[in-house]
């Protein structure tokens, strides 16, 4: 079966796929890059230990960046949870595979240069242009 969804919405696909494997995976969220983080180290804070202990990383994207423009690219700030000098989730090259994978998994191709300071970015064919993916029979649109 191939559906035809627009790039946006194979994001949004993307993103719930990470919140199922355990990431905190936020779009659109805060006005910038900094808050973005400071409010996700507040809400894992808050926390009970058992569900801080199950978190697989942070993938998110303020509302700045969420504007692609015309470099037709996202950027995807991610990482381990860190409070306290303890770090919650996992390292930066397996959150960043579980990233481009659930990205591809909707047709949607990455890159990211290995470097933990850096982005993964999501590069899209037009400004959320439409993709056709192709999906499991029987798997919800
Ligand atoms: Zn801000």
């Amino acid at each position: 079966m191939t559906i035809l969804l627009t790039e946006k919405e194979a994001l949004d696909r993307a993103f719930k796929a990470l919140r199922r494997s355990g990431h905190i995976a936020r779009q659109n969220h805060c006005c910038c890059g900094s808050c973005s983080c400071a409010k996700i180290s507040a809400d894992v804070e808050r926390m009970p230990p058992e569900r801080r202990a199950k978190i697989a990383g942070a993938v998110h994207y303020d509302r700045q960046r969420g504007d692609v423009g015309p470099l037709r690219k996202l950027d995807l700030m991610f990482g381990p949870v860190e409070i306290d000098d303890v770090q919650y989730g996992k390292g930066h090259a397996e959150i960043a595979a579980a990233i481009s994978e659930a990205c591809a998994a909707e047709g949607l191709a990455t890159f990211w240069d290995g470097d933990p300071s850096r982005c993964v970015e999501v590069l899209f064919q037009g400004a959320y242009s439409p993709v056709r993916i192709r999906v499991p029979s029987g798997a919800e649109a």
